[in-house]
């Protein structure tokens, strides 16, 4: 019994003391046990009869030896994983040896706290990581060279050695480079090039082929096209344990539990800190069950729901005045004739295009905000109605803040409830929590934009919390993407065959002083421009991936029905390509003349991810004189290879993850080779260069030893080995991540060395890669990282067209689809008007994919694709747990087992992500009635920010909207 003191913990004398009585007493009774079981034990080993308990005999190898030998190691290496499981990415793992063969993994544990009022990083690991050695040692892994010897897809295949795939390989590549132009070989990357020598090999191999190399971020829809216009950027996002500064937590959208397994811990352990937690999501899911409260929200409606905090916020006057004017362009006027926003070009006959008005209140006047700080000098209107004289005449503006209040009004509670079905009083509530919160987040999540509408989903979430005046600060702000990259990887690009090409001419063309400034984030705003326009639309570096499996593969037959679903369509959704496509304002390659030949998959897998894959396979495979996957185990996409070559693990290599690392968990980490390679796999780099070499060798066979790029750029085949390994030699891997890992200015100074022996190390600043500068803020010792502080403390500019966070966007398009604000539009019926809405998300055992396969996995689940329903609609079309159903639409059907549960809502139905074709019945997966309709609105250029970079600001595809009907089989 305990007995509460005063103040028990003062004395620790009788502390000690008590401590001691209960020691002696558990001592006691553990005596006491013991001489109580000695005798049965001793019977037990006497005894003869049949009936008797089991005669025990020690083994002359008992089971504690082979216990021992189980948990016993000749050598550790410290190691992580490839597996592209990005938010969550990387966890320091023990990797145990023995007799040359992994026996085993354990999370390492060891990261530092950050200060002792934060909770630790501890501890890092998932089930994916921990049965990685498993997966390596599977039957399903390739560990030879394969040739086809049926037809693609067929399942016959040949070993050959790396000698023939590599001769099979090269002739056609440099058979379709002479004979269609090197845009005519793409390469599609996987989530494998999470690790740097992987995309380094990438890179540089296909850089010098001047190769298509498509874009995937958006094929996975990923791209936050919301966060891309409202921030200008999407990466932001702060580190795990910044959270215990947070005292309202939003997960909306998304399933932390499942996808951020190694992080979640911060968000419950930020509940005993008294913070508040809301889910909002369709499904009761794995994080909602741990929330304080749970809104179930109906599929695609969000911005419903934000919009009517909104209403709510602006009505009563909510919000923080002095924010709206400081950070965002809610006083940034715009013409009532034609609601473009007030510019100089309007004013003068000379005027830029690109400066921009407000209201001075004080002086009565037109004011040009700074673009080059957020500093407040003037008190700007945020409400009112002016008439400015331009050279056109007198016309009307309005501060955006007006617009937004009017449309706001279609919001109130009571409508908003009819669309996302959120009680009245639930907004209200939320609002009202949302208002006084000190510190408000939400967790990351890339949902919302596999949405048709997940850009208006978006860009509504933000306003909501920028309305409540949440941003900046510790624990404080809505959050995006997380992204955090080590800079060293910048030094690629002086190896680019390509920017070599374009160089000079940007160089000349900006001059010196202009780069130097674009990576120090001097003159952030017009830099930014220019760089979008110039290095990547102009060099055509990465060429958009859906509108190359629309335009190319097929998948335009059922994408470009957009019309018969989205009623809020304009015009044809043809127009819209059509102009998209005569203003070039996104990168299509290869050029619409021009067959795409060869297809690499770099360990991607097309044909499980893209929605309506079913259609790649008769349109698009017709096309390849060779397919060549390069892979660890058969994906989908592999099965209709013509080569496969096998590639090596994670504890098999030594690298770094570099890709994808990010804020969430701000470590930069090595994976060490700790055995020998299996079968003959060889890593990203040996065969990157030994394909080069072939091709010399091959184009002298050939007599091919010229090629021209789309430049009009003389190469030659045969200098390309020996471009390649300039910097590492085909066996020399290692050199290059020591060389990333070196070049980083943002990792503390650390050496190879240091790195390889202690497996990670912590960021020390953003740096200099402009994929982590969305985070904009210091990383200082002893703190945790809070995004956007270089604009709320130091008054940076954002880098959208008015410097500030920016809601209005008055180009064309989104003035013709009535999008200049945020605004809610129902979900299409993608795919037809049936009754259920498939959704789906990221699985807690295959982040990513790649082990969707695997067998132990596979074991703690059911085995094989399911749908999840709700339990009224298994009710009402008499299914019974586990029947197998015929899911179908307008685009195709698939078959699959249900899971009745309580946590679905009527209507829904969802199917968590990665099933490979070949698990479904007939091969038919989810994908199959996936329509992803392509959104005008991803397409638009000819903004100034509003133009693709890498990752971002490109069509991307959607899946969440599928409607869907079911029968029992
Ligand atoms: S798979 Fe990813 S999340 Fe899982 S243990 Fe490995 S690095 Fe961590």
């Amino acid at each position: 019994m305990i007995e509460s003191t005063d103040n028990p913990a003062t004395d620790l004398s009788d502390f000690d003391k008590d401590r001691r009585n209960f020691c002696i007493s558990c001592a006691k009774y553990s005596l006491g046990i013991a001489v109580a079981t000695s005798f049965p034990l001793k019977l037990l080993a006497e005894t003869t009869s049949p009936f008797a308990p089991y005669k025990y005999t020690p083994l002359k190898s008992s089971f504690e030896n082979d216990y021992r030998n189980k948990w016993s190691w000749d050598d550790v290496t410290l190691g992580t994983h490839n597996l592209n499981c990005w938010f969550q990415q990387n966890c320091l793992f023990y990797v145990y040896k023995k007799d040359g063969k992994i026996t085993r993994e354990e999370q390492v544990g060891n990261y530092p706290q950050t200060n002792e009022k934060v909770p630790d990083f501890n501890p890092r690991g998932c089930q994916k990581g921990c049965s990685y050695s498993d997966f390596m040692y599977s039957e399903a892994r390739i560990t030879h060279p394969l040739k086809r010897s049926g037809e693609r897809g067929e399942g016959k295949w040949e070993k050959i050695s790396w000698d023939e795939a590599l001769t099979g390989i090269a002739d056609k590549m440099i058979k379709a480079i002479d004979e269609n132009g090197t845009k005519s070989v793409v390469v599609d990357p996987g989530g494998n090039i999470v690790n740097y020598l992987s995309f380094y090999s990438l890179f540089r191999f296909f850089d010098f082929l001047d190769s298509t190399i498509l874009d995937i971020n958006c094929e996975l829809g990923d791209d936050q096209q919301g966060a891309a216009v409202t921030y200008g950027e999407i990466s932001n996002d702060r580190s795990g344990d910044d959270y215990f500064y947070s005292d309202l937590i939003f997960i909306w959208g998304g399933n932390p539990a499942y996808t951020q397994i190694p992080n979640f811990h911060f968000l419950t352990e930020a509940r005993y800190n008294g913070t508040k937690i809301v889910a909002i999501s369709p499904d009761l899911n794995a994080s909602a069950i741990k929330a304080d409260y749970y809104i179930p929200v109906k599929p695609g409606t969000d911005s419903a729901l934000a919009n009517s905090m909104a209403h709510l916020i602006i009505s009563e006057k909510l919000y923080n005045e002095h924010l709206l004017k400081e950070q965002t362009d809610l006083t940034f006027l715009v013409r009532t004739d034609n609601n473009k926003l007030l510019k100089q070009s309007d004013v003068r006959k000379d005027g830029s295009e690109l400066v921009l008005y407000r209201w001075d209140k004080k002086e009565k006047k037109l004011e040009i905000p700074s673009q080059s700080s957020l500093k407040l000098d003037t008190d700007p209107a945020l409400e009112g109605e002016f008439n400015i004289k331009t050279y056109q005449g007198i016309v009307t503006v309005k501060p955006v803040f007006e617009f937004l209040k009017e449309q706001l009004k279609e919001f109130t509670p009571e409508k908003a409830s009819k669309i996302c079905g959120v009680a009245p009083d639930t907004i209200r509530k939320l609002t009202t929590m949302l208002v006084s919160s000190k510190a408000a987040t939400n967790t990351c999540t890339s949902n919302f934009s596999k949405f048709y509408h997940g850009d208006i989903i978006m860009r509504s979430q933000i306003l909501a919390f920028i309305l409540a005046g949440h941003l900046g600060k510790k624990g404080d702000g809505f959050v995006t993407c997380s992204f955090l990259v080590a800079d060293g990887g910048n030094k690629i690009l002086n190896e680019f065959e390509l920017t070599k090409d374009l160089r000079y001419k940007y160089l000349f063309k900006y001059g010196t002083p202009f780069w130097l400034n674009f990576f120090e984030r001097k003159d952030w705003n017009q830099a930014t421009y220019k760089y979008v326009l110039d290095t990547f639309v102009d060099s055509r570096f990465m060429a958009n991936s859906t509108l190359f499996w629309n335009l190319h593969g097929g998948i335009s037959d059922i994408s470009e029905r957009t019309n018969e679903w989205d009623p809020h369509l304009k015009r044809d959704i043809k127009e819209y390509i059509n102009e998209m496509k005569a203003k070039e304002w996104q990168v299509i390659d290869p050029p619409l003349n021009t067959d795409p030949k060869v297809y690499f998959s770099w360990a991607g897998n097309a044909l499980r991810r893209v929605r309506g894959s079913q259609k790649l396979l008769t349109t698009l495979w017709p096309k390849f004189d060779l397919v060549v996957a390069l892979e660890m185990r058969m994906s989908s996409t592999a099965t209709h290879a013509d080569y496969i070559l096998p590639v090596s693990g994670a504890y098999e290599k030594t690298t770094v993850m570099a890709a994808n690392t990010n804020t969430l968990s701000p470590f930069f980490h090595t994976t060490q080779k700790a055995v020998e390679n299996i079968g003959e796999s060889k890593d990203e780099w040996e065969i990157a260069c030994l394909l080069a070499k072939k091709i010399k060798e091959r184009a002298k066979h050939l007599k091919i030893v010229n090629f021209k790029t789309a430049r009009n750029n003389t190469r030659k085949f045969t200098e390309m080995y020996n471009k390649l390994t300039s910097s590492a030699g085909e066996k020399e891997s290692e050199l290059i991540s020591k060389k990333m890992t070196e070049d980083s200015s943002n990792l503390g100074g650390i050496s190879w060395d240091k790195l390889k022996e202690k497996g990670y190390t912590r960021f020390t600043e953003l740096g200099k890669n402009p994929a982590s500068f969305g985070n904009a803020c210091d990383i200082k010792k002893g703190e945790t990282i809070s995004p956007h502080t270089w604009h709320t403390e130091k008054k940076e500019v954002w880098t959208t067209l008015t410097g500030r966070i920016q809601f209005y966007i008055d180009h064309d398009w989104y003035l013709e689809l009535n999008e200049q604000l945020p605004i809610h539009k129902n979900p299409p019926t993608a795919g037809g008007d049936y009754p259920f809405t498939l959704t789906g998300g990221h699985a807690r055992w295959s982040i990513h994919s790649i082990m969707r396969t695997d067998p132990g996995l596979l074991r703690l689940q059911r085995g094989e694709p399911f749908v999840l329903i709700s339990v009224k609609d298994a009710e009402k079309h008499l299914l019974n747990d586990d029947d197998e159903i015929k899911i179908f639409n307008d685009v195709d059907y698939f078959f699959s087992r249900v899971k009745i549960s309580a946590t679905v809502q009527p209507g829904q139905l969802i199917m968590y992500h990665g099933w490979e074709s070949y698990q479904f019945k007939g091969g038919k997966s989810a994908r199959n009635v996936m329509a992803s309709p392509l959104n005008p609105i991803e397409m638009v250029g000819d903004y100034p920010y509003l133009k693709p970079v890498m990752a971002v600001r490109q069509p991307g595809q959607s899946d969440r909207d599928t409607r869907v009907e079911i029968e029992k089989v």
